[in-house]
């Protein structure tokens, strides 16, 4: 069984991140993709400290910063009157603060770069075009997975299995948990701005958030300040589950049409939207069972509203294999002190991430007092808890 390879549902940022450590922990890995490639969708993200800090951990800074870009500050405005509410310096000080940068970074970037990284190893072999489709057997043993592309499926023998397969997982499914995700009725308008389309009167160093009635947006520069990633959510009952599909500008402008004008041009500068649908999910039961584990999303997703997702995906993947290292005979073990470790902080933040959507989305009059609140905060120690994670 030692050779046998842990198996690894879903190449995402949580799967690529786990495969990385555990293949060049020197544990032969199989990492099973379903899409066939990955593709440039899901726009920017936001990468705080304390994922940043394990990347670099593990050699990818120098790659990393290539593609990065490190906002001055985040600045917090009234979407109806340009009013500054709040703001928090980002770049140095974050750095300084936390021993790593605040990155914002394109999410294909990140990708190819844990990609190029798990490419480079011996003992990791990547499938794209399969998707895990059964388990036949989790004991204390061994795991055995099927794997089905479109034309054929085969049963793979495995050490242990680890579903990193997102929001809508499969894996979790497989182990017994039945329940749907939940549309909050969010929907998250994303688009990408070539910095020459950029309006000039609008920062280019800088992220903002702009609060207003029943509707937020986030823009922050990535790739090295050549491009501005917008993100606009708003309340909203149409609930499309998946991936993607095309918002209309025509839609989203009349959505905005009552904002101060500079938010209003930032909406107008984006030339092509993505639009996705937010969906939450009650904590799982449990994350494991057996040789069988959760991570990521697929785990405990988290709205977008606190930016953290991916960061919890990454910290995941560093604690889990951290544990396996510790007892890699003793998997259940291993997964049991990994789900107890990482549950609570996963839970804390997926409920800060829900407050602040609920906050951030409040109408007139509550928002007189909600922007009392925010301009009386210090928003630079709000998140300490967050930042400062090290793994130990
Ligand atoms: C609008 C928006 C903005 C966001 N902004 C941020 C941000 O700024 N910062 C941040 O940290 N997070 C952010 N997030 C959250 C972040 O995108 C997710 O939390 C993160 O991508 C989760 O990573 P993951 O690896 O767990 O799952 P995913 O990225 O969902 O990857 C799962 C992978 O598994 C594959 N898969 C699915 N089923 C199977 C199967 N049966 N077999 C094989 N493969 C399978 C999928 O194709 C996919 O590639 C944002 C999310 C949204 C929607």
């Amino acid at each position: 069984m030692q050779d046998a390879p842990f198996l690894i549902a879903g190449a995402g940022i949580g799967g690529l991140t786990a495969a990385l450590m555990l293949g060049r922990a020197g544990f032969p890995c199989l990492l099973i993709e379903q899409r066939t490639q990955i593709e440039e969708i899901g726009a920017g993200l936001q990468l705080s400290p304390n994922a940043s800090r394990i990347l670099i951990g593990l050699g990818l800074e120098q790659t990393l910063t290539r593609f990065a870009s490190t906002p001055e500050r985040l600045q917090v405005l009234d979407g109806t009157n340009a009013a500054s509410l709040s703001s928090m310096t980002l770049g140095h000080s974050m750095a300084d603060r936390f021993g790593a940068p605040y990155w914002s970074i394109h999410r294909a970037d990140l990708q190819t770069t844990l990609l190029d990284a798990v490419r480079g190893l011996g003992n990791v072999r990547l499938i794209f075009g399969r998707k895990v489709s059964a388990i036949k057997k989790n004991d204390d043993a061994s795991v055995v997975v099927t794997c089905s592309s479109a034309t054929q499926s085969e049963d793979v023998v495995c050490r242990a299995l680890i579903g990193a397969d997102g929001l809508w997982s499969h894996v979790a499914e497989l182990l017994g948990d039945k329940s749907s995700p939940e549309f909050l009725g969010y929907q998250a308008w994303r688009g990408l701005v070539p910095i020459n389309n950029w309006p000039m009167h609008l920062p280019k160093t800088e992220s903002r958030l702009w609060l207003g009635p029943k509707a937020h947006i986030v823009h922050y520069p990535i790739r090295r300040g050549n491009a501005i990633n917008v993100v606009a959510v708003t309340s909203d009952t149409d609930n499309r589950p998946g991936w993607a599909h095309l918002g209309e500008r025509d839609k989203i402008m009349k959505r905005f049409r009552d904002w101060t004008p500079e938010a209003k041009d930032v909406i107008s500068a984006v030339p092509d939207w993505s639009v996705w649908s937010l969906f939450d999910r009650r904590e799982r039961t449990r994350w494991s069972e057996n040789r069988a584990t959760l991570l990521g999303d697929a785990a405990h997703p988290v709205l977008p509203f606190l930016a953290q997702g991916a960061a919890l995906a990454i910290e995941d993947a560093a604690t889990l294999v951290r544990e396996i290292t510790k007892t890699p005979d003793q998997l259940a073990d291993a997964f049991r002190r990994y789900e107890t470790e990482r549950r609570p902080r996963a839970t804390k933040i997926q409920n800060a991430a829900r407050a602040n959507g609920q906050t951030y989305h409040l109408r007139w009059p509550l928002t007189v007092a909600r922007n009392m609140v925010i301009r009386r905060t210090d928003l630079s120690k709000r998140y300490d808890w967050i930042y400062s994670f090290i793994l130990n």
